[in-house]
């Protein structure tokens, strides 16, 4: 076996070289933030919102986002089961209390009744997951959350370049972020992004990332004991150049979807990842699901590829399943309460979604993935 096939990775031009190169040689002195503004108003254009603010994750996005709007001990935050632990994570650096909602088993995003069913009086806000590049259904879930006056964070990390009703994702909460993880749709090997509509709040988030200060002090009264979060030029700098790339970066992740789509849609008892309506994703991971009748787990799925070289990875665990949570009070009433989300687990993975894939890379992983089936179904 002479080479793998990577799960993730990005699509780096010459473009993206020259960037970083201008960054590191120009952008310091009065040219320090130069990149970072560039990178913050395409990226807010993009997006079509009024602030967008250069991060160093996309964790740190939503620790902000919180401490922003003053969520604290006390405060209960609904979060979907099924994300990435970034997700749900900065809930405990403020002190406040995580609540795991179900999944809408068709699209993997938040379901609004679940949503609907957990809310409490200590309930302040909820943060949505547009997972693996589809969009949560924002029509339900505005709703509710306008009724019951809750904040809402998007979590767009995985959503670069969706759109649900030509609206894109990112554009739908008071607060939103992106992740530019070398992973991600977008990178800039580490870093994030925060989006915001509110001018008090963006005020807030850019007092909260400078150690407490106003912006432009200079005489170092801090206020506020509070946090130290930016972004590098050189990394603003790559990203601005990933930025104006984006409509091929999107092109790619359709195409690779397609790929996978034609060569397995016909497998029966196996499903791809299910956009909702009006939504155009960008299948940041292509992810097969199965029933699980078929009778076998996402492990033996994975290893059986990785003898082929084919990097995979498990399709995400509900949260309250992790030695990370499992042993806080009420975790022990999310299996029945969340059953979307616990039937998803050992039921799907993530097929390669590199940049880099190849169409015949494509061929050989379906290839060894129809073998399986056929095998083991
Ligand atoms: C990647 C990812 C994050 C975390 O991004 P970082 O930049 O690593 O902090 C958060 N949420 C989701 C859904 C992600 O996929």
């Amino acid at each position: 076996m002479n080479r793998r096939i990577p799960v993730a990775g990005p699509w780096i031009t010459q473009r993206e070289i020259d960037y970083v190169t201008d960054a590191v040689t120009h952008s310091w002195y009065g040219q320090a933030n130069s990149y970072n503004q560039r990178f913050e108003k395409a990226f807010a254009d993009y997006l079509e919102v009024p602030h967008a603010i250069s991060l160093p994750s996309c964790t740190s996005g939503i620790h902000l986002a919180l401490a922003a709007m003053d969520i604290g001990p006390g405060d209960e935050v609904i979060v979907p089961e099924i994300t990435w632990i970034a997700t749900s994570a900065p809930i405990r650096y403020v002190g406040a209390t995580p609540v795991f909602a179900d999944v809408d088993p068709t699209t993997w995003c938040l379901s609004p009744a679940s949503l609907e069913s957990l809310i409490t009086p200590r309930t302040r806000a909820v943060i949505v997951v547009d997972l693996y590049g589809n969009v949560a259904d924002y029509d339900a879930i505005l709703a509710i959350t306008a009724k019951h006056g809750l904040r809402v964070i998007e979590d767009a990390a995985e959503a670069m370049g969706a759109t649900h009703r030509k609206r894109r994702a990112g554009s739908f909460g008071d607060a939103a972020v992106f992740s530019f993880h070398g992973s991600k749709t977008l990178t800039t090997a580490e870093g994030g992004m925060l989006v915001l509509h509110d001018r008090k709040l963006l005020d807030r988030v850019n007092f909260l990332r400078d150690h407490g200060r106003k912006a432009g002090d200079v005489s170092f009264e801090n206020s506020e004991v509070a946090f130290k979060y930016k972004m590098t030029s050189l990394q603003a700098a790559l990203g601005l150049a990933q930025l104006e790339r984006i409509e091929e970066l999107i092109a790619r992740k359709r195409q690779a979807f397609q790929w996978y789509a034609d060569r397995l849609g016909d497998l029966p008892g196996i499903r791809l990842n299910n956009p909702g309506p009006e939504v155009e994703a960008v299948y940041w991971m292509v992810s097969p699901i199965w029933d699980e009748g078929l009778g076998f787990t996402a492990t033996e799925l994975q290893d059986a590829l990785a003898a082929h070289g084919i990097d995979t990875r498990p399709f995400f665990k509900p949260l309250s399943s992790l030695p990370a949570y499992r042993h806080l009070p009420g975790m022990e009433d999310c299996p029945r309460r969340n059953p979307a989300s616990y039937r998803l687990r050992n039921l799907g993975i993530n097929l390669p979604s590199s940049l880099m894939l190849t169409e015949d890379d494509a061929d050989f992983v379906c290839a060894k993935v129809r073998e399986f089936f056929t095998a083991n179904a």
